[in-house]
């Protein structure tokens, strides 16, 4: 069988398809979706032929007659098929397989298919390792020659299907990871979070547990030292409300002679700002136009890297402040948010340990006297005499009872007894020392209590109350029996007379006795009594 022989026969059965086909070709033509076609063929009529059939079928095609010939036409034409025979002139058929294979980028996967004669089968094997996916026999059917290219067609867009959808599904992945990645780093915040949380639920724990509003102060600075390690705290306050200015009460970190000489006016314009802010701020981010306040520049002298204004029951002020950071760290929008929120806690630790100390003051207060009553006496002069016995001092007491107060108060009437008392209360306060404790024993009674003073000190002081009252003029006291308002003393002194708290009020009470049994208006120690 010689060339001419096969292609006369080829000629032939391409006329005959070539009529069937035309019924079909819009079918094919569809499906192929003009697919662009690469036939590498070096018989040149053969070529020809198979061209302008598949043309006719609606492809586009380009033909080829080398291999060389194959490769530049395959980067230009960019086909979707590649029809390759074999057998070729130079390079081969499998060597050109092989090289479209390498150059074929991975976006699109282009089938080979081989065209092999009879006797070039076991070439076949070989082409298809070298990367061809089928392969037709010469001399072929044209009809199943496009039915192989449709098959190849549909298994191209399939493989390229599978290859978009494998990119998407990398690209799902990589946002995956990365939503993974922004998860973690999520759940780290979290638990800093949460960590900060537990810290502060803490502090508050802490705080609020702390009634005496010094220990709170003390705490609150420890806590913010240790919290944001900051080299120096100090907290500038004034307890007395009436009190126009603030000054240190408490600092850690910091000399003494830093500190002394800080007085801010509660009305210095910078506290006011801060008053109205109410949030932690750096020394930074104070608005240049307060810079000149007496205010700034004392703290910036220190120097206080943060202040935070506390507010106390609403419209108490306290400043704040805290120091340059451990390697000058600053502070982050997370610690500033968590210092706004010890401040508040702190703000209202401070409110209740001050509503706490004014309601024990009022509970420890006599109300018509202003003087201690007797509730805060017993209990300051068990303090006192515990004291006493570890320091072995002495610790004195004097208790006092107006004299005829009933003839008074018959009198002159139970009001006018009444200023007497509070006039007494006066007396008895301007005369006491500062560690003295004056109170209001009972009705007419008073009593004193003298930590470290022995029974020489007590009887001048006393002696001087006495004389005090004596010598002041209370209204219309000429209707008392002695022409005026006095007062007899009773006087005992541990440990010589008494060594408990009951014993030294019982003795103070004998003298009291015994000094108006003696005449009144006059003081009487319990170690003088002989009988
Ligand atoms: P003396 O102590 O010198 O023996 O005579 P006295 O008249 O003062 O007697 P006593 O110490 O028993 O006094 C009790 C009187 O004190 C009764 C009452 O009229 C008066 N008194 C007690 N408590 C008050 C008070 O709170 N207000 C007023 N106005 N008088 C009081
Ligand atoms: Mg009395
Ligand atoms: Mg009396």
């Amino acid at each position: 069988m010689n060339e001419s022989y096969v292609f006369s026969i080829l000629k032939l059965k391409i006329r005959n398809f070539a009529g069937r086909d035309k019924q079909s070709s819009s079918v094919t033509h569809m499906e192929n979706n003009s697919a662009k076609l690469l036939i590498v063929e070096d018989h040149h009529e053969m070529l020809q032929v198979m061209s302008k059939y598949l043309k006719e079928q609606g492809f586009k095609v380009v033909g080829a007659e080398s291999g060389e010939a194959a490769l530049e036409k395959f980067s230009e034409f960019v086909p979707d098929i590649v029809l390759m025979d074999i057998m070729l002139p130079g390079m081969s058929g499998i060597e050109a397989t092989r090289k479209i294979r390498r150059i074929n980028d991975i976006d699109s996967y282009i089938p080979i298919l081989m065209i092999t004669a009879k006797n070039e089968v076991e070439d076949v094997v070989t082409g298809l390792e070298s990367g061809a996916d089928d392969y037709i026999v010469k001399p072929f059917n044209f009809q199943e020659l496009v039915a192989r290219i449709n098959s190849a067609i549909r298994i191209k867009k399939l493989n390229d299907m599978l290859r978009s959808q494998s990119r998407e599904l990398e690209h799902a992945n990589e946002q995956i990871s990365g939503l993974n990645e922004s998860l973690i780093s999520k759940n780290k915040e979290l638990r800093k979070k949460i960590f900060d949380l537990h810290n502060l639920f803490d502090i508050s724990w802490e705080l609020h547990s702390i009634l005496d509003i010094h220990r709170l102060i003390n705490s609150t600075l420890l806590t913010l030292v240790g919290q944001f390690s900051c080299r120096s705290a100090m907290f500038i306050y004034n307890y007395e409300r009436a009190e126009h200015t603030l000054t240190v009460v408490n600092s850690k970190g910091l000399f003494k002679s830093d500190i002394e000489d800080i007085r801010i006016a509660k009305s210095d314009p910078l506290v006011e700002y801060l008053f109205k802010k109410h949030r932690p701020m750096v020394m930074e981010d104070i608005p240049a136009e307060y810079h000149d306040s007496k205010c700034y520049q004392q703290l910036s002298k220190v120097p206080v890297a943060l202040i935070s204004p506390v507010i106390v029951n609403q419209r108490e002020i306290a400043l704040l402040c805290l120091g340059v950071r451990v390697k000058n760290k600053a502070y982050d929008v997370n610690e500033m948010e968590i210092l706004s929120t010890i401040n508040n806690i702190v703000s209202i630790a401070i409110s209740n340990a001050a509503l706490y100390e004014e309601v024990t003051q009022l509970s420890y207060t006599d109300g018509l006297t202003g003087l201690h009553n007797y509730r805060y006496f017993e209990m300051r002069l068990k303090e006192e005499v515990v004291r006493y016995k570890r320091n072995e001092q002495n610790v004195s007491l004097i208790i006092l009872d107006v004299d005829y107060f009933k003839n008074y108060n018959d009198t002159l009437g139970h009001q006018a007894g009444d200023e007497v008392l509070r006039d007494l209360g006066k007396i008895l306060r301007q005369t006491v020392r500062e560690n003295d404790i004056a109170a209001r024993y009972g009705g007419e009674e008073f009593a004193v209590v003298l930590p470290g003073i022995g029974p020489k000190g007590v009887r001048i002081l006393a002696e001087r109350i006495r004389k005090n009252i004596e010598e002041y003029y209370f209204p219309n006291e000429e209707v008392q029996p002695s022409g005026k308002v006095t007062v007899s003393i009773g006087i005992a002194t541990l440990p010589m007379d008494a060594d408990s708290v009951t014993d030294l009020i019982h003795k103070a009470d004998t003298a009291l006795y015994k000094a108006k049994n003696q005449g009144r208006n006059r003081v009487v120690t319990y170690s003088e009594i002989t009988d």
